[in-house]
């Protein structure tokens, strides 16, 4: 098929109504009917990417194969759909901007005035078509960040109602998602918020094709049947999203919805073959029925808000359900731990996770940790920072290198046994300079990393500026910390192992950006298997 259909994705109500998990469910769907598909994620903040925002104020940052630092929802399309998204998945007002502003800047628009309308729905429209361009995908999936009525959503609803009209009939599809409260006091559902937010996407010119209703309570046919007659869709248009144990579950909520199959029709393309999910299906039954439950600390600094170390969490879920194994994430916060405390603070777990991080704020917790995994023989899994302060961990208590330190948190340190990346040296600006994405690992055969990926050649993604100093690789191998994986082309240590140990390994990568429902990291599988037949 040569002609991309177009899917928005508009929210309504409230935000945090799950229109990333929807749109990833509906994706999964179309992908299980054959059809090529892949989501982007518009975002209408000024930051050109989420990459120097606080996790406390998006949540993770997720990074994509080619080094974009994205939204923490296109972890959940990679995770659903199995397929590496790029910067072209992700577009922010921020990029919007400066984009058309360089482009003011060279004379491109010789001598207009620039203004919203055109120009800026005019780049708005050209980052959706690019993305479908891009692989000639059968539908692109664009799911439209903040909630209707909001100042900064509108060029975005007005760009995809032009793009509605330029890709002409049956060639896009507005879904729009809304809340459906149930008010306890009357023992009622009530329909108006979502009647009110429809109004709004008309005022603005744009009649969704499909409702998906955010319910906590089942919708009787009456609430489906008033919602149709006063949004203008029919009854099949109006579809229900109950909420479920699992975001999971969400594509097989949706397949018996037939939302796949409005949507289908809608667009005018053939049902196909019925979804295939035995692969899904069986994912969730493992996951809904283990068969052993184990408890892992995660050490980090910003484990008030979940969503921080959202792919983490997710890799737990992939490792648990493939093991058998309910997985509990015990959130530990690295500020509060100290060596005195730390065996209190970990009471009860069987495994310890020291999370990505950046900054001094927290850092001799995770140390305290990692001393605590090391020295009790408690499978530990290091990533970026979490890797770091294993090597500082080992540097002071093993090579009695007292003041060791990574140079990011201290700059007159003797041993700077994490050290600034050379081709970092000069880097002044914060947004997207850091090493970003997928770089070669090569892996040595007598490891528990080679255990774990049964081959020798990975390709990981990352997002750090300090790396292992090899000044001290020596000592270190000496000494029983072996780099078990590294950079071929620069020799950057990329994994570090403690061979005596049960189960320590630090990675300077971040395996839980690949982690997929179909794909489930083998670290995280090994690490949850290795505590589970413990
Ligand atoms: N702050 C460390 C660095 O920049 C680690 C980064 C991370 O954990 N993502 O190297």
């Amino acid at each position: 098929m040569s002609l991309t259909k177009y899917i928005f994705v508009t929210g309504g109500v409230t935000s945090s109504l799950g229109k990333g998990i929807i749109s990833a469910s509906l994706a999964k769907l179309l992908q299980a009917r054959g059809y090529s598909v892949t989501i982007q994620k518009l975002d209408p903040y000024i930051n050109v990417d989420p990459g120097t925002l606080n996790p406390y104020e998006h949540g993770e940052c997720y990074v994509t194969e080619d080094g974009a630092e994205t939204d923490l929802d296109l972890g959940h399309y990679e995770r659903f759909i199995n397929l590496p998204t790029s910067q072209a998945n992700n577009v922010t007002t921020g990029r919007i901007y400066q984009n058309v502003i360089n482009k003011e800047r060279k004379g491109d628009y010789l001598g207009k005035t620039v203004q919203v309308i055109p120009h800026i729905t005019d780049e708005i429209k050209r980052n959706i078509k690019l993305l479908g361009k891009k692989s000639n995908f059968d539908v692109v999936i664009t799911e439209i960040g903040g909630t209707v009525g909001d100042i900064e959503s509108l060029p975005y609803i007005e760009a995809v109602r032009q793009l509605k009209w330029d890709l002409g009939s049956q060639n896009s599809l507005f879904i729009h998602l809304t809340l459906v409260p149930y008010l306890s006091a009357s023992g009622e559902l009530k329909t108006k918020p979502t009647q009110h937010s429809v109004k709004v996407m008309l005022e603005n010119g744009i009649q969704p094709d499909v409702l998906v209703l955010r319910t906590e309570h089942p919708l009787t046919s009456d609430v489906k049947k008033k919602v149709a007659q006063f949004c203008n869709v029919d009854i099949e248009s109006v579809v229900k999203s109950i909420d479920v144990a699992t975001i999971y579950e969400v594509p097989l909520l949706m397949k018996e919805e037939k939302l796949d199959v409005t949507v289908l029709r809608k667009l005018g393309l053939p049902e196909n073959e019925e979804p295939k999910l035995e692969k899904w299906t069986q994912f969730i039954n493992r996951l809904k029925n283990p068969k052993k439950e184990i408890t892992i600390g995660l050490v980090g600094k910003y484990v008030e808000l979940p969503d921080s170390y959202k792919s983490i969490m997710e890799s737990f879920v992939h490792a648990g359900s493939i093991n058998e194994c309910k997985v509990n994430i015990k959130s530990i916060h690295s500020e509060k731990i100290t060596d005195s405390n730390v065996s209190n603070k970990l009471e009860g777990i069987q495994g310890i996770i020291v999370a990505p991080g950046f900054g001094q704020r927290g850092v001799e917790g995770k140390i305290s940790a990692v001393k605590y995994a090391r020295e009790n023989n408690i499978p530990f899994l290091g990533i970026c920072l979490g890797m770091q302060c294993a090597v500082i961990e080992f540097a002071r208590n093993v090579l009695k290198l007292s003041d060791a330190d990574s140079a990011e948190m201290s700059r007159t340190t003797k041993n700077p046994v994490i050290d600034l990346m050379e081709e970092q040296k000069g880097v002044t600006e914060k947004g997207g300079t850091m090493r970003l994405g997928n770089y070669p690992c090569e892996i040595k055969s007598d490891s528990k990393v080679f255990e774990a990926y049964q081959t020798d050649k990975i390709n990981e993604r990352h997002r750090h500026r300090y790396e292992f100093n090899n000044d001290y690789l020596n000592k270190f191998e000496k000494a029983g910390m072996l780099a078990t994986g590294h950079n071929p082309d620069t020799g950057l240590v990329e994994i570090v192992e403690i061979a005596e140990h049960r189960w320590f390994v630090g990675v300077q990568f971040h395996p839980e950006y690949k982690s997929t429902v179909v794909n489930p990291h083998p670290l995280f599988v090994n690490f949850v298997k290795e505590i589970c037949n413990g």
